[in-house]
């Protein structure tokens, strides 16, 4: 029974009538009517064939449907139609200004799944269908395609059943029978969606890319991981090592490449460190930093954790036990109430955003904590616009209110937590109306947040970076948790905390230890049995004092301490605070390797230079932002010689006098889930579904999507007191600089901006209030210098009261912009993650530059 308006994703329409039956003599909507035992259900009566033929004529007077429509059109014999000059103009009848997505009115047949997918999927509003009777059509408000509001998920092209809204990846894929499609994580971001990668063999390109079913995106994808995968094949990628010679970077073989690495990596001992990447899989970490222990002998290695959620990890590990989100992205639906703070989840995380917007839409409380109107604080119930910087006295307040106003949950409070004799006391003096002041949060709208937080049965947290990148990050984080605690909200579905992680797979590289503190599983160094342990497994000493981290070893490499630095995947000229200062250390080693897809920003400075395979060209797992290992599975050959990074390792290794036995990716998990606890049910056998989430304690345990359900890691949860220290980095300037990303671009965008995603976002722009701008004389459009106490970045003003008056907001995505010049030293007290979301700035107009 054909039924063109239906999709599983979305909610009955009930529009089209194609799935007619007769029930018991009667016609209905198969769709839409509820099936019962004992009936007589008749789909192909001549009567029903009839009916399907006329109905398939009247499409016909409207449209030209092609797709699966036009097929089962052509089944019905439906070659033409008897209806003529009925047939309504329309408003746009096809539309190419969008780089991705095409639009043909003409196919349209107005079944209304676009407008719903739009609606249902994603909670955008783009389409509607406009007129009555036989106007009725499509439209999207008779503007060009790419100025509309859509955000590019394609969800409308996914769903579409007759080729009326398409894109140019299922154009070129359209018919094409020796396509192979390999399901893989996505490359971009923390979410781990899962993805169909369609690829031609014959080419060894990537021609189109669908969502694939999971639990994680339920077949729902953003822009970066439908679209943004032309890096892949781009001219500008690596292919060959190349060293550099008389100030040169040329091209040299492996065996000169490796044999220099290992040379003058193993020649200054106790002076070298390595950069882990949390683009890189699982075993690729596991194998980095297992050769930076057992073969260069120290614990200098560290990832990209260390500069955006280390404090989450450090915060919820003190006042849980355990440094990882609690629950899973399913407990978005189960949630009554949803606190996002510091994150502007439809941007970063997109798709993770959408289910966010669709439990809002849906009913569930949204509550804001943001000092930018992002587009979750435009829908939520209550936006608490605070000033930068002041999570802290926010925080603090929020949990003064729970106890106040007596909703604190006395018995859990009891019964699985400590400290609350010394908290108390301290908390009931951070009233909402002390710290209004401060924070800029009216005292009766942090009251009414928190009796909504602490009334309701199932609030859930979900927090970003913009809790994490500050002074005191960690302890903002800690403070999330004291408010679990006391509304005991931890331990049961539809409660917790969720950190939305960044990188692809930056839950997974601190999980491979690539930390100077811990080796794999969290196992601190410092604990002489730890590392007894570890030498047991690997057969090498584990080096016994703890490592530097990140700006650590920036830090003695500017001094001369530390003269050897490996790099891979991870740009930090581009992406590490103080840029100058990143840059000085960079100049002053007296070897640098970075292992790179393209020669980026930190790739231009290097002694040696690695090509490696990007996430489409390997094998491996990687770990997403709700502990759950999903595979990585290789679609296309890497180019030239480029090569994974596991198998740059594995021949490091065995350069520097270490020949591992697990030599490939699934041997390799095999020796991570002997080496932690958490991974040891953890197999490529059993990652074939849906992935595991840890922890797994064995081979039948089927994963853990609920931490915390009977006791806390650490025992008991505790309550934490922290007062509120302003941080240097709001002292000076008359603005403050808050930075982030946009949806269209990743990171430093290595990989978008070599795709059409940069004519989506062509640059970075520095967002304004009206007032501020008129203050200065600002026009929209017009360039502007942003300068703070370390540096000066350029960009385009966009006017815009998404950001409050006093705020300016930059992202960080185009190297010209230079947004982290102005971002100064400062860094959480607790972990030394730099506090990327506050820096004290001047912004002035760029002199005879006026934009439009
Ligand atoms: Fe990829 Fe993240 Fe977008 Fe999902 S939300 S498709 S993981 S970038």
């Amino acid at each position: 029974v054909p039924a063109f308006c239906h999709d599983e994703k979305l909610f009955t329409g009930g529009h089209c009538r194609s799935c007619l039956v007769e029930v018991d003599g009667r016609l209905v909507a198969a769709c839409s009517t509820p099936a019962r035992d004992n009936t007589d259900i008749q789909t192909e009566t001549p009567r029903l064939l009839a009916y399907r033929r006329d109905l398939g004529e009247l499409m016909r007077t409207e449209a030209r449907p092609g797709g699966w429509v036009g097929e089962v059109l052509e089944r019905w014999g439906v070659d033409g139609t008897r209806y003529t000059g009925v047939r309504s103009p329309r408003e746009t009848p096809t539309d190419t200004s969008h780089p991705y997505l095409r639009l043909d009115t003409d196919a349209c047949i107005l079944c209304r799944r676009c407008v719903r997918a739009c609606e249902e999927v994603q909670g955008q509003f783009v389409y509607a269908v406009a007129g009555r009777g036989a106007s009725s059509h499509l439209t999207w408000g008779g503007i060009p395609f790419a100025e509309t509001d859509c955000v590019s998920c394609g969800a409308c092209a996914d769903t579409c059943p007759t080729g009326a809204i398409t894109d140019i990846d299922r154009e070129k894929a359209a018919g094409r029978t020796e396509l192979k499609v390999v399901q893989t994580t996505c490359g971009y971001c923390g979410v781990g969606c899962q993805l169909e990668v369609h690829a031609d063999p014959t080419t060894n390109q990537i021609v189109q890319i669908e969502g694939a079913e999971s639990p994680v995106n339920h077949g729902h994808l953003c822009v970066k991981g439908r679209y943004a995968h032309a890096f892949v094949a781009h001219p500008e990628r690596l292919t060959t090592p190349l060293i550099r010679k008389d100030g040169v970077l040329v091209p040299a073989s492996w065996g000169e490449a490796l044999e220099r690495i290992g040379q003058e990596f193993q020649s200054r001992p106790g002076k070298v460190g390595g950069l882990s990447s949390s683009r890189a899989t699982n075993e690729e970490n596991y194998l980095f930093q297992k050769w930076f222990r057992g073969a260069l002998g120290t614990n200098n290695v560290d990832c990209c954790a260390r500069v955006c959620h280390a404090p989450t990890a450090a915060g919820m590990r003190a006042s849980f036990g355990t440094g990882a989100a609690t629950n899973s992205y399913a407990d978005l639906e189960r949630a009554d109430l949803i606190l996002v703070s510091g994150s502007n989840a439809t941007d970063a995380h997109p798709v993770i955003g959408a289910r966010i917007k669709q439990a809002a839409l849906m009913g569930t409380f949204l509550i804001v904590i943001d000092p930018r109107r992002t587009e979750l604080a435009t829908l939520a119930d209550l936006h608490l616009q605070l000033k930068p910087g002041t999570n802290v006295p926010l925080l603090n307040s929020l949990a003064c209110a729970l106890v106040e106003e007596g909703l604190v949950d006395t018995e859990f409070v009891a019964a699985r937590t400590e400290g609350w004799d010394e908290f108390e006391p301290f908390i009931r003096t951070q009233t909402p109306e002390a710290l209004e002041a401060v924070t800029g949060v009216p005292a009766q709208r942090v009251r009414e947040a928190a009796r909504h937080y602490g009334s309701v049965e199932k609030p859930m947290m979900v927090h970003g970076l913009g809790m994490t990148e500050h002074y005191q990050g960690s302890e903002g984080v800690m403070l999330l948790c004291n408010l679990a605690l006391l509304a005991g909200a931890v331990g049961r579905e539809g409660v917790g905390i969720n950190p939305l992680r960044g990188q692809n797979n930056v839950q997974g590289a601190a999980d491979m230890g690539c930390q100077p503190d811990m080796l794999p599983g969290y196992a601190p160094v410092s604990d002489p049995a730890v590392r007894e342990r570890f030498a047991t497994l690997w057969g090498r000493a584990v080096p016994e004092s703890v490592g530097l981290t990140i700006p650590q070893m920036l830090e003695a490499a500017r001094q001369g301490e530390l003269t050897a630095l490996y790099i891979f995947g991870e740009d930090i000229a581009q992406t590490d605070p103080d840029s100058g200062r990143t840059l000085a250390a960079l100049d002053s080693l007296e070897f640098l390797v970075v292992q790179e897809l393209f020669l980026s920003e930190t790739a231009q400075r290097a002694t040696v230079v690695l090509p490696a395979a990007c996430v489409f060209e390997k094998n491996g797992t990687f770990t997403n932002a709700e502990r759950r290992v999903q595979r990585v599975r290789k679609v296309v050959d890497a180019p030239g010689e480029a090569q994974t990074d596991g198998a740059i390792f594995l021949a490091l290794m065995e350069a520097t006098g270490w020949p591992q036995e697990a030599r490939t990716p699934a041997a390799v998990m095999d020796e991570i889930a002997r080496a932690i606890p958490a991974f040891t049910g953890i197999s490529y056998d059993r990652l074939q579904g849906d992935g595991l989430q840890w922890p797994v304690p064995t081979p039948e345990h089927p994963g853990t999507p609920l931490l915390h359900a009977e006791r806390f890691a650490r025992g008991q949860g505790k309550l934490t007191r922290v007062e509120y220290l302003p941080s240097p980095s709001l002292q000076g300037g008359s603005l403050t600089l808050i930075t982030g990303r946009v949806l269209e671009h990743y990171n430093a965008g290595t990989m978008t901006r070599r795709t059409p995603n940069v004519t989506l976002e062509t640059a970075d722009y520095l967002e304004m209030h009206p007032k501020d701008a008129a203050a200065r004389n600002i026009p929209d459009g017009s360039t502007v210098t942003i300068t703070s106490a370390t540096g000066t970045a350029r960009a385009t003003a966009r006017i815009t009261r998404r950001v409050a008056p006093g705020t300016v907001f930059l992202s960080f995505h185009f190297p010209e912009t230079a947004t982290n010049a102005v971002i100064g030293d400062v860094c959480d007290r607790v972990t030394g993650c730099p506090e990327y979301k506050v820096a004290a700035v001047e912004v002035s107009l760029v002199a005879g530059n006026l934009g439009t």
